[in-house]
């Protein structure tokens, strides 16, 4: 039994967690308490108990504590890796690529804590000086997604301790795995007890509470918009401070001057990688006419080449879909895609392979119009629905076409449109001749309209989350 890490101890807690490898259902990866409400409440009491003392840390002390969290994650990415591919599905490479960057993430955030700004404006009034600092927030509640079990805790664990705040995490729970590992590392790096503590267990029971508890200063969360806008309600009715990252419906345009080997890369990469589990997955292609049939031909081509197994074999390129729900929800788009006019033109079927897991093959939609609900709402899944356009601006129109706003990209040789686009399309993350997918740690990340609400993840604009700003007048 796997317990939550609550005030510096292990702690098991009531009901339990069977954490299922989707590529071989026969394998339990391990089994995972569920905090009950009195934990969490012991866990944001303790998280608020060690605020004043960990607030007052030197940074230098945070960074150590911080880098030797980072120095552990990549020294064991090959392991942690192993775990995350067994209990999320992604391949081992993607997997142990997590571990790696979850690693370099607190090793990022153990250096922005020693590099925290503030500021020093000139004097208004005679004698009076005006500094500006940032401080902790002080209580955050983290609330994260299955689909990246490492990467997504680390990208908010470590700026939040970084900048000296307290914690509670609850992962999903699909993936207690990772969050339970991280947890196990961190309670070793010398943050003392009551700065870190996970709490394992259902959104509705242990992300609930955590989300109205008044001594929760902040909530950073991620996962999907339906449950984004009862995370908004609840913070907003108690004036929390509030970050949310959600789903997207991104697309990729494809010019008919692309380069059409880059083109396909680019959407095979975007769309089918991680099983298309992404919220930065391009799930609507939009073409151009002129070259729409040679691209769909090529995509053909490269995903019957791709090959879907088991997530630990060495020659896998996607892995299963994470559990059975999911893959239904696949079935049922395509269905729904084909209702409506769309044909399936390579794909969308059930696989078998050696071991009984939820495989599918990447799905490819063509004769879409963006007007279909496989255009307009999440699959979360690897299915690509191609959409063709007369021009440029025809497309760019389409892809601004969504209430979503997180990632959209163009693959074209044209500097003008790419700049164009650059500056019209309507998300956070904009990316030319690359895939949608795959965003660096140091950069900000997050997007527009219904994918986001809240200050920026990552990079040094984590910052405008994990802090408060304080401005001091002075008079010597
Ligand atoms: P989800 O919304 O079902 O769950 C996310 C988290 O919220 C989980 O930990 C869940 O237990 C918790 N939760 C559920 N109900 C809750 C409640 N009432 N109160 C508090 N917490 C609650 O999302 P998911 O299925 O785990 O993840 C997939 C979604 O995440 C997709 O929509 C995807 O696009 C999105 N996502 C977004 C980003 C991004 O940065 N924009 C990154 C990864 C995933």
């Amino acid at each position: 039994m796997h317990a939550n890490y609550i005030a510096g101890h292990w702690v098991e807690g009531d009901g339990i967690t069977r954490n299922i490898n989707p590529s071989d259902t026969a394998d339990v990866v391990g089994i995972y308490t569920q905090a009950t409400l009195s934990q969490v409440d012991d866990a944001i009491a303790a998280a608020e108990a060690a605020a004043p003392a960990w607030g007052s840390t030197t940074a230098l002390q945070r960074a150590d504590m911080l880098d030797a969290i980072g120095t552990e994650l990549i020294a064991r990415k090959d392991e942690l890796g192993r775990l995350l591919a067994r209990e999320e599905g992604k391949t081992l490479a993607e997997a142990t690529g997590e571990a790696w960057r979850a690693g370099t993430i607190f090793r990022f955030f153990a250096a922005e804590a020693v590099r925290l700004r503030g500021d020093r404006l000139p004097q208004l009034r005679p004698g009076v000086d005006v500094d500006i600092t940032r401080e902790p927030v002080g209580v955050v509640g983290l609330i994260t997604p299955w689909n990246f079990p490492l990467a997504i805790p680390a990208w908010k664990i470590a700026p939040a301790l970084a900048f000296g705040n307290t914690v509670v995490l609850k992962p999903a729970d699909l993936v207690p795995g990772c969050a339970w590992a991280l947890a196990d590392i961190i309670s070793r790096s010398g943050v003392p007890p009551g700065v870190f503590n996970l709490t394992m267990g259902r959104g509705a029971v242990v992300g609930q509470a955590i989300l109205d508890d008044p001594r929760v200063a902040a909530i950073s969360f991620t996962g999907s918009a339906a449950t984004g806008k009862r995370i908004a309600e609840a913070a907003m009715r108690r004036l929390a401070k509030v970050q949310m990252e959600m789903g997207g419906k991104n697309p990729l345009v494809i010019l008919d001057d692309a380069d059409i080997e880059r083109a396909v890369d680019c959407a095979v990469q975007g769309s089918f990688f991680s099983t298309g589990q992404r919220c930065t997955a391009s799930s609507r292609l939009i073409v151009q006419r002129g070259i729409h049939d040679r691209f769909v031909a090529a995509m053909k081509a490269r995903m019957a080449s791709l090959r879907t197994d088991n997530a630990l074999l060495p020659g896998t390129d996607i892995g299963p879909v994470v559990d059975a729900r999911q893959l239904q929800q696949n079935e049922d788009y395509l269905r729904i895609g084909r209702d409506e006019g769309a044909t399936l033109v390579q794909g969308g079927e059930r696989l078998r392979r050696d071991t009984d897991g939820f495989y599918f093959s990447p799905a490819l939609l063509t004769d879409c119009d963006n007007s279909m609900r496989v255009c307009r709402e999440e699959i979360f899944g690897p299915v690509a629905a191609v959409i063709p356009v007369d021009s440029y601006e025809e497309a760019l129109a389409v892809a601004n076409d969504t209430e979503y706003g997180l990632s959209a990209g163009i693959c074209t040789g044209s500097l003008k449109h790419a700049t164009h686009f650059k500056r019209h399309a309507q998300v956070g993350l904009v990316t030319v001749n690359c895939p949608t997918a795959g965003a660096d740690h140091h950069a900000a990340f997050g997007g527009r309209k219904g994918s986001s609400y809240g200050s920026r993840e990552q990079g040094t604009y984590a910052a405008e989350f994990y802090t408060t700003v304080k401005t001091a007048y002075t008079a010597p």
